[in-house]
């Protein structure tokens, strides 16, 4: 069997730790204690007639740009390059709203994805595959950033892309899949 280390990446908040509980225990889990370093977690899935062993590495409460360290990057195969499509927390954002910082603020997830995609390949694997993940899109009526716009960044940036949601389980074992091919094929 293939053994692929991923990586998911992103701002604090996206829901890259209730993708990947979604991915390895398939169940949706509310709430993630932030403690501080990374987790990974591993699962087999088969394609092809291909049994792949994935070990998935996850960020906790060390998102910010610059304090991961470059191993963390190094020796991964592919990676999940996730942003929000909605607003991340209703009350933090009417306290904005008021500050007029209400368009820039809840599109922030999806104006980052640029400084991480730049950070994962500066420090990572040049062959690395990438997804581009749109989590959350169970909550259409909280949608800030259209389908298309995911599309067109991922165009530009050569990236697969998928819009998903960690609490439906929509998509999520999918964008895992498709990496695995992608790199398989490489
Ligand atoms: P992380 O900081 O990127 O690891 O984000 P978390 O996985 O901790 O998720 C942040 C918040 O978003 C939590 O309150 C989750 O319950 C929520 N969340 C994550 N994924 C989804 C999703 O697909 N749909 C909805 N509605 N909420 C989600
Ligand atoms: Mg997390």
């Amino acid at each position: 069997a293939y053994l692929f280390k991923y990586i998911i990446i992103g701002d604090t908040g996206v829901g890259k730790s209730c993708i990947l509980s979604q991915f390895i225990d398939k169940r949706f889990k509310e709430k993630h204690d932030v403690t501080i370093g990374v987790e990974f977690g591993a699962r087999m899935i088969s394609f092809d007639n291909k049994n792949i062993k994935l070990q998935i590495w996850d960020t906790a409460g060390q998102e910010s740009f610059r304090s991961i360290t470059r191993s963390y990057y190094r020796s991964a195969a592919g990676a999940l390059l996730v942003y929000d499509i909605t607003k991340q927390d209703n009350l933090y954002l009417l306290a904005i709203q008021i500050q007029m910082q209400f368009l820039l603020k809840r599109r922030e997830s999806f104006q980052h994805l640029g400084r991480w995609l730049e950070e994962a390949r500066q420090n990572g694997n040049p062959q690395m595959s990438f997804i581009l993940v749109g989590n959350k899109c169970d909550l259409e009526q909280d949608r800030q950033v259209s389908y298309e716009e995911g599309e067109k960044f991922a165009k530009e940036h050569d990236l697969v892309y998928l819009e998903v949601s960690a609490k439906t389980a929509y998509n999520v074992e999918e964008a895992f899949k498709q990496t695995a091919k992608m790199i398989y094929e490489k």
